[in-house]
């Protein structure tokens, strides 16, 4: 769709370039670093195609996401020792459905109604910085290697 963020980002060319945050590329998703953590490594798996609703969805535009994400949450398990890893659908503000990785610590359980809220914000500000940004990157780049 020619109005949505995603979809102008992963129109744009070269994600690596675009996206400094990126942590991974497949043929039907993308994952990056989110700069405005909500836990520690929070990750934003954003599917490659558009789907506006939920009823859009067919396993074979979803190919390997399940894997996916069971891989990025073990590598957020090793790297953050959380209590759990919750995973949230996001698609309202921006009609583009995309995933939210987010470890909850073991001792400060995650409000989902707050995160929800949260993420639904209009205006979110990063506040990862690009170094901590860049270190995050590269332990998860590293866990998914080895
Ligand atoms: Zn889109």
């Amino acid at each position: 769709m020619s109005d949505c963020k995603f979809c102008g980002l992963l129109a744009s060319g070269d994600l690596a370039t675009k996206l400094p945050n990126l942590v991974l590329e497949t043929p039907v998703a993308v994952v990056a670093i989110n700069r405005r953590p909500l836990g520690p490594g929070h990750l934003t798996l954003i599917l490659k195609q558009h789907h506006a609703r939920t009823s859009d969805f067919r396993d074979p535009q979803l190919a390997g996401i399940g894997d996916l994400i069971g891989r990025l949450a073990a590598v957020l398990e090793r790297l953050h020792s959380p209590g759990r890893v919750a995973v949230i659908g996001d698609g309202k503000r921006s009609a583009h459905l995309h995933l939210h990785l987010i470890p909850e610590l073991q001792d400060t359980p995650l409000d989902l109604g707050v995160v929800v809220a949260d993420l639904n914000q209009g205006t979110r500000i990063p506040t990862l910085s690009e170094p901590d940004t860049a270190a995050a990157v590269r332990a998860i780049r590293g866990a998914l290697h080895s």
